[in-house]
């Protein structure tokens, strides 16, 4: 296997062969073809996206023997001359390290000089940003007057340190970062040429990896292939690059999303021993759920630079939105903690215990729940684990949409009413119970079926005595109206079926100090109160909550904090 570098063997020759840049492609070849050229060019763009592979093909252009066009011959003395790299009017200056207003000058002074060998001298100019005012001084003199038989060619990675005088007389152009599909597609061609078998996915890895570079990514294979053995293979990649494979990404957030936690941290182990790197891992996870929460909102998203569609639909769907905004909050807090952690393996894992905690309700499949959502417990995490194994059965899903707004699922429940009273009175059993007191009043009237006025108003009458058949009543004096012919009818009839003997009420205005007798009303009101303060309480005391506070620097906000029925 021949070990020519590639990015030198299969730098492009022609226009024809340049990947990607379409709009600069389509300017210099109408430019050449209707040889209307400018005289200078700025290029804008990041490193390894072809600056000087177009500056060489340029210069082809100019000075191909067979005369001026968007398709030298390749053959002559000049094409071949530019291809190896040693013509004398394709003049390549890297401006980071002339950045001397003598060395512009001495650049410059030769400019004026018509070219040796061919039509044009080609200047390229890289880092043209770099060099010093007085110089950028010099060479505006030039572009001012340019002599007819030069072009300037300005590569840049930063147009806005350029100078407007010099800006306003360039053509400027912005070289875009190639795709992963670009990419990928490039090393495919070259692959199959080079009689190299390859993964798919190894290519697609590596065009992530290379970040818009051509360049870096034809290195990047360089080195893969001195690597393996004659194949390109996906798990070969990603140990030279220390990444994760996208396989490894979904085990993850299935494990996740099934609650998994001995698969999770089975995962985790498999990337330590792997050698990954976990801040890469959480910045492909970040990706993920980006791309899980963008299809979330966007199902039918062009996502042209992924083969992996049918998998993040299925987290889509798995996940509900604000559990994969969760998750996204946690993992990227879970990045910016990891250099505190005692080591980046267990800062990884309690960010992915973090992720479990807010465990999805899983929902009922038989249903039409589309997704499972988080849900707080005021269970410890290992609780959480634990249950996560045999899989939590399905309940209702509560959401907890925001880090700050959070709802108790499970406060303490309040003992029931009825619980604090003696015997709740069956009202279907009509076995005489002829006591009736004040011990027993608020759990009888509790149990009675009653119209809604009466049991307005049985709710608000408080206990006084109870002698003979009479049972005698109190009831604030505002909510006297309550006491009105049909509804206290209605409450003697329940009392006398409930008691087994004919009841009949008064009542009376409640004495203001009314000791010892209290109606249900203000019972509950008082319960209302008291499962308030225990909701809140709960929420104070989660070990959940102190941690969601901690990770997302959240508060509570105590009006929002609700009992659960
Ligand atoms: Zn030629």
């Amino acid at each position: 296997m021949s070990y020519l570098v590639l990015a030198r063997k299969w730098r492009p020759n022609a226009f024809a062969n340049v990947v990607g840049q379409e709009h600069v492609l389509k300017a210099l070849i109408n430019g050449l073809d209707q040889d209307r050229l400018h005289h200078a060019f700025l290029f804008s763009g990041t490193r390894g996206v072809g600056k000087t592979t177009l500056a060489r093909i340029f210069a082809k252009s100019l000075n191909c023997e067979q005369g001026v066009s968007s398709t030298p011959c390749g053959e002559c003395q000049s094409c071949q001359e530019v291809d190896a790299g040693r013509f004398v009017d394709l003049i390549e200056v890297d401006a980071a390290s002339r950045t001397k207003v003598d060395d512009t000058r001495e650049l410059l002074d030769n400019v004026q000089y018509a070219p040796s060998r061919g039509r044009y001298k080609v200047y390229l100019i890289d880092e043209v940003h770099m060099l010093s005012t007085s110089s950028f001084n010099a060479l505006l003199k030039t572009l001012e007057e340019p002599p007819p038989h030069v072009k300037f060619l300005f590569a840049t990675t930063d147009p806005q340190k350029l100078p407007v005088t010099i800006l306003s007389r360039c053509l400027q152009f912005n070289l875009r970062r190639l795709d992963i599909s670009q990419i990928s597609g490039h090393l495919t061609n070259i692959l199959q040429s080079e009689k190299i078998g390859f993964e798919t996915d190894a290519l697609d890895t590596i065009a992530k990896a290379a970040d818009g570079s051509m360049r870096d990514a034809l290195s990047l294979l360089d080195q893969a292939i001195s690597h393996g053995s004659g194949t390109v293979k996906s798990t070969e990649i990603h140990d030279m690059l220390g990444t994760v494979s996208q396989q490894q990404l979904y085990d993850l957030i299935q494990a996740l999303i099934s609650q998994d936690g001995q698969a999770l941290m089975q995962r985790s182990h498999e990337l330590s021993v792997q050698g990954r790197d976990f801040v890469q891992v959480l910045n492909d996870l970040l990706a993920l759920f980006q791309r899980i929460a963008t299809l979330q909102l966007v199902s039918d998203l062009d996502m042209a630079e992924s083969d992996d569609v049918d998998m993040l639909t299925t987290f889509s769907q798995q996940l509900s939105s604000e559990l994969t905004q969760l998750f996204y909050q946690i993992a990227l807090h879970g990045k910016r903690d990891l250099p505190y952690a005692a080591d980046p393996k267990s800062g990884f894992e309690m960010t992915l215990l973090r992720m479990m905690h807010f465990q999805p309700v899983i929902a009922d499949t038989s249903a039409n729940m589309p997704a499972a959502t988080p849900q707080v417990q005021s269970t410890p995490i290992e609780t959480t684990a634990a249950k996560a194994k045999k899989q939590v059965k399905p309940s209702p899903a509560k959401s907890v949409p925001s880090e700050s707004v959070i709802k108790p699922a499970k406060p303490t429940p309040p003992p029931p009413i009825e619980a604090v009273a003696p015997e709740p009175v069956d009202v279907a059993d009509n076995s005489a119970s002829a006591s009736l007191n004040g011990e027993n009043w608020l759990s009888l009237i509790n149990s009675l079926k009653l119209t809604a006025l009466a049991r307005q108003l049985a709710d608000n009458s408080a206990f006084l005595r109870f002698d003979n058949d009479k049972v005698t009543l109190s009831i604030a004096p505002e909510l006297a109206h309550l006491a009105s012919k049909k509804p206290q009818e209605r409450l003697e009839a329940s009392l006398t079926k409930s008691i087994g003997q004919p009841i009949t009420i008064t009542f009376v205005d409640s004495p203001t100090d009314q000791a010892g007798s209290s109606t249900l009303a203000a019972e509950r009101a008082e319960q209302v109160v008291a499962d308030q303060e225990r909701a809140t309480e709960s929420i104070h005391n989660d070990p959940a909550v102190d941690a969601i506070k901690a990770a997302f620097d959240a508060r509570v906000i105590e009006s929002t904090i609700k009992p659960i029925k």
